[in-house]
């Protein structure tokens, strides 16, 4: 057949082999209209001094291809590897981690019988940017970055994942009773985008109540979008409340490419042993042929796979004595798949990824983004002060806010003094903990605009006076709204 699609495919590592050979017979066998590049990556690649764990060869054929099925990779314990999936998701920008969680009750044992849930994480952003700094010798910081671009993609691809697979509701799990900025506009735009698609339902939890609720009745919950680390937490209790984490595939989606694998590892232990469960990467690789539009293939290849789960024929990872009917190997497994391709279930629910209300965006258009639809009026951005870090441990708050009361310039002075976030100076409490880091807020009184060069007369005067300052944030407001949150207890 013409018009084959170019695919890249990794064979990985331990059982990554094994597995994508039954994977790839099983997509000709089925009809999938793939031209496969092979590539070398992982283990390999890493012992011959390759601390990336990826070459040159391989990244033109991602780059030609844009679309990648790769079995999992061990990675060389000991320090000094980079981990091959976090570079490929930033160089990439594969900005959506997309994990379906679903119980194949009552085929596979779980508690959780009724879950069905595709948690959308972001995957580039949050605390994950990986900004991280020592600055005392009390105090380390991460740096939590959330972007509106980064967050409107990731919202608005959660809905239009929503639309295309049927899906009814999705809901945003953020902490913006704390967070007020950063989960704060991830949370309004949420709200925002979740105007534009009326079709589906949309809820917002708190993220610690929303993962209790997760944890004890999954059913209610359907697309769940989150920021990276709450959306990393969430999608491993989900998983693992299946029952069947071997059977769990993923994709990481951006604007122009795409990655799709297994949740497993390369299960070094029985590597070899031609008893691995293809599951996950068939899984995987049925995202991949919805993502490349070969929708009857990936229909085909589910159904034959649901079919084989309830007809109790499973690999020994998932065989149970009184559930299970025929143990089968990973040869076995393969032949059993093709045998049902063209066959539905009868109990666990068909699926039909033909049956679609909409198209998703097209991925592959080469606009900056198809997902950035919401305009940013340009805000007047001005500088109406400074929050100077000083490293600091010769006394109370209140003799350093006595001492850098003297320090002003003409239009900035000590408005008061935190450490880890409590107001300490004026009137702070004795018995608030201090640590030697020491957040010192200037300000011009009444809010006037102030210059950066008074920033920097502001921090000679300090570094003359003997203070070492570890961090400087300027305060700016936004069309006249503050962009920094007010100190507890101010
Ligand atoms: P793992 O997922 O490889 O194994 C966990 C357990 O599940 C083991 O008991 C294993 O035998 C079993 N298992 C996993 N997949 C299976 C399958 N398809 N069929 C049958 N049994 C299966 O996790 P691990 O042991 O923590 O990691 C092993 C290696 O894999 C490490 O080097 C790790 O860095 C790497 N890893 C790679 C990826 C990836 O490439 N995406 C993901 C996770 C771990």
């Amino acid at each position: 057949m013409n018009n084959k699609i170019p695919v890249t495919v990794a064979y990985g590592d331990g059982i990554g082999p094994e597995i994508m050979s039954s994977v790839l017979t099983i997509l000709e066998n089925a009809g999938a209209n793939l031209d496969v590049e092979v590539i070398e990556i992982g283990e390999k690649l890493y012992l011959k001094g390759n601390t990336s764990g990826i070459d040159k060869s391989a990244w033109d054929s991602l780059i030609r291809t844009k679309v990648f099925l790769k079995a999992p990779i061990t990675t060389p314990q000991g320090k000094g590897y980079k981990s091959l999936n976090v570079t490929i998701r930033k160089t990439f920008g594969l900005f959506a981690n997309v994990r379906p969680c679903i119980s194949y009750h009552p085929f596979i044992d779980t508690k959780f019988p009724e879950i069905d849930v595709v948690i959308v994480r972001e995957n580039e952003e949050d605390t994950y940017a990986g900004i991280e700094y020592r600055q005392t010798q009390e105090v380390f910081q991460c740096i939590k970055l959330i972007s509106r671009p980064g967050s409107e993609k990731i919202i608005r691809y959660a809905f239009e994942y929503a639309v295309m697979n049927h899906r009814k509701k999705v809901s945003c799990f953020v902490k913006d009773n704390i967070m007020k900025m950063t989960d704060g506009i991830f949370h309004y735009l949420f709200n925002e985008i979740s105007k534009e698609y009326k079709e589906i339902q949309a809820d917002s939890y708190i993220v610690d109540f929303g993962a209790a609720q997760l944890a004890t009745s999954p059913e209610q919950f359907d697309v769940i979008v989150a920021e990276n680390l709450y959306g990393d937490i969430i999608s491993d209790i989900a998983a693992q409340m299946t029952g069947s984490v071997g059977l769990a595939g993923s994709m990481n989606i951006g604007e122009k490419c795409a990655m799709f694998e297994a949740v497993h590892g390369s299960a070094p232990q029985i590597a070899g042993k031609g008893i691995a469960n293809p599951s996950g990467l068939l899984l995987a690789s049925v995202m991949m042929l919805v993502h490349i539009k070969q929708l009857d293939v990936a229909s085909n290849i589910h159904n034959a796979l649901l079919k084989l789960i309830e007809e109790g024929m499973h690999t020994p990872d998932i065989f149970k004595e009184n559930i299970s009917k025929k143990q089968i190997n990973t040869k076995q497994f393969t032949e059993e798949i093709i045998k049902r391709l063209g066959s539905k279930p009868e109990k666990l629910k068909q699926v039909d990824y033909a049956v679609k209300k909409t198209e998703m965006k097209d991925l592959n258009k080469p606009e900056k983004s198809n997902y950035l639809v919401l305009n940013y009026k340009k805000q007047i951005k001005e500088l109406i002060g400074v929050d100077v870090f000083i490293d600091w441990n010769l006394g109370s708050a209140e003799a350093l806010g006595d001492m850098l009361k003297q320090i002003k310039t003409s239009s900035l002075k000590l408005l008061l003094i935190s450490n880890r976030g409590v107001k300490v100076w004026p009137q702070g409490f004795t018995e608030t903990f201090c640590t030697d880091h020491w957040r010192c807020r200037f300000v011009s009184p009444g809010n006037e605009v102030i210059h950066h060069k008074e920033i920097t007369e502001l921090l000679n005067k300090l570094t003359e006076s003997g203070f070492e300052f570890i961090k400087v944030e300027n305060l700016y407001t936004f069309d006249g709204v503050p962009g920094f949150t007010l100190i507890q207890g101010q």
